[in-house]
């Protein structure tokens, strides 16, 4: 993003947003001075926590402030107390409008959970559910090993060669390895089916648009870097052999209509629109993230409803990868069988983080029911170092959404209905627990 961009931003924001207040307990403060003190706190928790700040395309000059003042962490976390005091009741004119009931709810939700965080920051230990659920209000389901027993069991019929699955699972799957020098192109080619698929559907900004880098030594697969101004700086990590499965994974998923029109929408919506400050930072441990993952996640299978994806797969990226059109369907089946063993990676992080496994346990378990390579599964430890419960969003995420979606008014009988409701929900400050 350019600086000229930049400031265009800061002054339109200086408009809307009064300047900071700092009023004593109980005083009620507008909605915009509540969420200019927000965006301060999360950026002040960013001087604590490197990876807290996910996104930030605000007045530049709060960053500076955040790193000039660097308040401790006592202090971050009394202001935030006192400001969830201060949040102001609706009024009868706020309740006519859904967006601003839900803001209100967000705002209160995201600073408790920024309070969690800060919590964790000086020292206390939280389970994973007691974790997942201050932080990202939501709890996963337990899932005993023997509710992927079926699954295994059906991918054992399935995949050739006798000896552990996981070993089986990684000698088939060589054969779809995207070669390296085809990884641009198909990668290319996903995205820009991708895009065209959610562009009928969604009114972006002309000018939204993104940068593919190739990074290394790194704990996730891909990233989505929002800058602002409607531009993302996607990352996709190539220190393991990417499967023709993950062009379109990454491509929806980072892109469109997954976090890019995310975080697109955000800021057209409610940061320009309505002048909403809060939304242009992003803390990454708090409840946004499991919208952003469930949706990025669910959006794969609104853009490619029933077996849209394979058909494209196999006409279109298989040839540009040069792997064998004959075996995509087989591939295809076994990916939805493995799909089911979303959940496991859960249960591994759960009893990982709650210290019940260690790293080599945790990779066996990961081995046995996630069907994860060792090479994979140091990866994902190294994944649940850092993250954490942040696990969740991605498969529980997707069920919520699309629970979520699919129980609207008139989705399940026309197709237009479920890109309607997906975007709405893109582009609102809905919480986890109120997708329930
Ligand atoms: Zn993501």
């Amino acid at each position: 993003m350019t600086r000229g961009l930049l400031v265009c931003l800061s002054i339109l924001l200086a408009v809307v947003t009064p300047r900071a207040q700092r009023g004593p307990a109980g005083q009620r403060l507008s909605m915009n001075t509540i969420a200019e003190q927000y965006v301060r706190l999360v950026l002040a928790v960013g001087q604590h926590d490197a990876d807290y700040v996910d996104a930030f395309y605000g007045p530049a000059q709060w960053k500076a402030d955040a790193e000039r003042q660097k308040l401790p962490l006592s202090q971050i976390d009394a202001d935030a107390d006192r400001l969830i005091g201060q949040i102001p009741e609706l009024s009868a004119a706020d309740r006519r409008d859904s967006l601003i009931v839900l803001r209100r709810e967000y705002l209160r939700r995201q600073l408790e959970a920024l309070r969690a965080r800060l919590r964790m920051l000086q020292g206390a230990k939280l389970t994973f559910d007691e974790e997942s659920q201050a932080l990202y209000d939501a709890v996963a389901p337990v899932h005993p090993e023997s509710f992927f027993a079926a699954t295994l069991a059906e991918l054992a019929r399935l995949l050739p060669g006798s000896g552990p699955l996981v070993e089986r699972f990684d000698a088939y799957r060589q054969k779809f390895i995207i070669p390296p020098d085809r990884l641009t192109r198909v990668f290319d080619l996903a995205i820009a089916e991708c895009r065209s698929r959610t562009l009928p559907h969604v009114r972006l900004p002309a000018s939204e648009t993104f940068t593919v880098e190739y990074v290394t030594n790194k704990s996730w697969s891909g990233y989505n870097w929002y800058q602002g101004n409607y531009r993302s700086l996607i990352q996709v990590n190539t220190d393991l052999p990417i499967y023709i499965d993950r062009a379109i994974d990454l491509a929806c998923h980072e892109g469109y209509p997954g976090h890019h029109v995310y975080n697109a929408l955000l800021e057209q919506r409610l940061v320009r629109d309505r002048g909403w400050v809060e939304f242009s930072v992003y803390a990454l441990f708090s409840p946004q993230s499991l919208i952003a993952e469930g949706t990025a996640n669910y959006g794969i299978e609104v853009a490619f409803p029933g077996d849209e994806r394979i058909k494209f797969e196999r006409d279109v990226l298989y040839p540009a990868a040069g792997l064998d059109v004959s075996q995509a369907a087989q591939y295809g089946r076994i990916q939805a069988l493995t799909d089911r063993l979303a959940y496991a990676g859960n249960e591994a992080a759960r009893k990982y983080l709650n210290g019940e496994l260690d790293r080599a346990q945790t990779a066996a378990w990961l081995a046995k029911y996630a069907m994860t390579s060792p090479a994979r599964a140091e990866q994902r430890t190294r994944f649940y170092d850092t993250y954490r419960s942040y696990v969740i969003n991605y498969n529980l995420g997707k069920d919520l959404v699309k629970q979520f979606v699919e129980s609207r008014e008139g989705v399940s009988t026309r197709s237009e209905r479920r890109w309607e409701e997906f975007v709405q929900l893109l582009a609102s400050p809905r919480l986890p627990s109120g997708l329930r």
